[in-house]
């Protein structure tokens, strides 16, 4: 077990706390994944990648995780709220498609870009639709414990009759008092006891097509509930690490931490970690805001913000620049910036291979310089994973190995343990723990699961008669040299052009 003490910022208790997990070497992690209504955007592949790098760097200090990152694919309301359609639903209606043929696309989409990203995949990965029996069972023990009511098939969480033993609202800083004399007026509201309830199960009308059989009739769960009942089968009823966007925490988070709470009397997780959002123009990037870019929108350049199409791993270096508790507002500049340094991190690695050490004079001021990076790269990356600060010191030590690898690829001004342990550590942090990786024409994993995104996106604009997008698609790769070969089945392939 590596020795290396890790800080954690934990939002639940407003500070940062020395990383104890309840079973070392083990470490349990559960991240709340996308629903699969629709293509991820940058915004989401920000979160995501924040915990891959929480996930790389435990790894890297020799936990052993299991990493749980759910998929939502019944639940979720339009409104994020006890009411309204299942995002899922309303999708399948204007698609003409089966709400399980719309969960499937995207869901294929979504790891598409997982891959494109290098964000490595969970340990498990559960959908709320394959636990429906989990969520019911949840739902016993929390009317069981006194904390949730029946109306009419439907049931609710009964945050009044909880805030009387627990508190509510800790974790998003809401008051309990203050919700109830704001929160909305919405449909459902006549069934609740109070306004701050919250839907655990909820009946199906005649038209619902996503149901399940429960013992208080047909219906399906609410989408707060699935993540408490799979982090509970996976990862047990107290955990290590829960994650997810900060737009998260309040209702979602709050609701987990009541219904765990509600079902077995104690709370969930030890370490409540939250990612900032990405922003566009000083607004979250979302769908709805109508200002989101598709990660292949960014690879093609084809959008109007975009002077160019930008790499996955220019991407994935810019959004490390930044700490991921800071807001990031992506912009052509910091896109630029993040090329030139990803290009100039990538050389030095590529430099480093190359470079021989040889006996000389040891520089003392050289040898400390390199000394203390290569420690403070690791120190700053257990303290709360602050990414930004570990490439600060890659490019300090860049700066070092580019100056030797064009003075006749050798070095001599450093001791050769301390050149060593750079060779290592630079590689090992650079590709194990940022994930970054080499991106050439011949990296054919990243230009397969790019070009699968951009084949998709063609057939969805030919299959909507878009004619003008699906030729400028097909221009725009050729004029970069790749050619979409169509084929009568309406499938289509690519090739590089010779
Ligand atoms: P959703 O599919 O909407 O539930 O979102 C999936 C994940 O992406 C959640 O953890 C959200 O918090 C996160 N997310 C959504 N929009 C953004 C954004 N603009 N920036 C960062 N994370 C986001
Ligand atoms: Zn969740």
């Amino acid at each position: 077990m590596n020795s290396q003490s890790l800080y954690i910022y934990n939002s639940y208790t407003k500070s940062k706390e020395l990383f104890e997990p309840i079973n070392p070497p083990f470490v349990g992690m559960y991240v709340c994944g996308p629903t699969v209504y629709n293509d991820v955007h940058l915004g989401n592949v920000r979160t995501f990648l924040t915990f891959d790098i929480v996930f790389r760097l435990l790894t890297y200090l020799d936990y052993k995780v299991r990493y749980v990152r759910n998929i939502t694919d019944v639940g979720h309301l339009v409104d994020d709220a006890d009411h309204g359609e299942d995002k899922i639903a309303k999708k399948a209606r204007l698609e003409q498609l089966e709400p399980m043929e719309i969960v499937q696309k995207y869901t294929i989409g979504f790891h598409d870009v997982m891959r494109l990203m290098n964000i490595t995949p969970p340990s498990i990965e559960p959908s709320a639709s394959g636990h429906i029996i989990e969520q019911i069972e949840m739902i016993n023990n929390i009317m069981a414990n006194g904390f949730a009511y029946e109306v009419n098939g439907s049931i609710y969480f009964d945050v009044v009759q909880f805030n009387e033993q627990y508190p509510y609202g800790k974790l998003s800083g809401r008051v309990l008092e203050d919700l109830l004399a704001t929160t909305r007026e919405l449909d459902g509201q006549e069934e609740k006891r109070n306004k701050a309830d919250f839907a655990l199960w909820k009946k199906a009308d005649k038209g619902h097509i996503m149901k399940w059989n429960s013992p208080w009739g047909e219906g399906f769960p609410g989408w707060h509930l699935e993540c408490s009942a799979m982090s509970t089968k996976y990862l047990g009823k107290v955990f290590d690490i829960h994650g997810g966007g900060m737009d998260l925490k309040f209702p979602h988070h709050e609701s987990e931490i009541a219904q765990n709470i509600g079902a077995c009397g104690h709370a969930p997780v030890n370490y409540w970690m939250h990612s900032n959002m990405l922003n566009f123009n000083g607004k979250k990037m979302s769908k709805s805001e109508g200002n989101s870019i598709l990660p292949m929108e960014m690879v093609t350049g084809q959008h109007p913000l975009l002077d160019k199409g930008y790499s996955p791993m220019t991407l994935r270096f810019l959004f490390l620049q930044s700490h991921y508790s800071s807001e990031i507002d992506i912009s052509i500049k910091s896109l630029h910036d993040a090329e030139k340094g990803f290009k100039k991190i990538m050389n030095a690695l590529s430099y480093l291979s190359k470079i021989t050490w040889k006996a000389g004079t040891i520089n003392e001021a050289s040898e400390a310089d390199i000394v203390k990076h290569s420690n403070e790269i690791v120190s700053n990356l257990c303290d709360d994973f602050n990414t930004a600060k570990a490439i600060a010191n890659l490019y300090s030590m860049a700066s070092y190995i580019n100056t030797w690898y064009h003075q006749n690829q050798e070095v001599s001004e450093i001791s050769e343990e301390a050149f060593k342990s750079l060779q290592k550590i630079f590689r090992d942090i650079v590709i194990d723990v940022l994930g970054l990786k080499e991106e050439s024409s011949s990296d054919n994993n990243a230009l397969d699961a790019a070009m699968n995104l951009i084949i998709e996106l063609r057939k969805q604009a030919r299959a909507e008669k878009k004619w003008n997008v699906s030729d400028q698609i097909r221009d725009a790769l050729k004029t970069a040299g790749i050619i979409i070969k169509d084929s009568k089945d309406g499938n289509s392939s690519y090739e590089l052009e010779s």
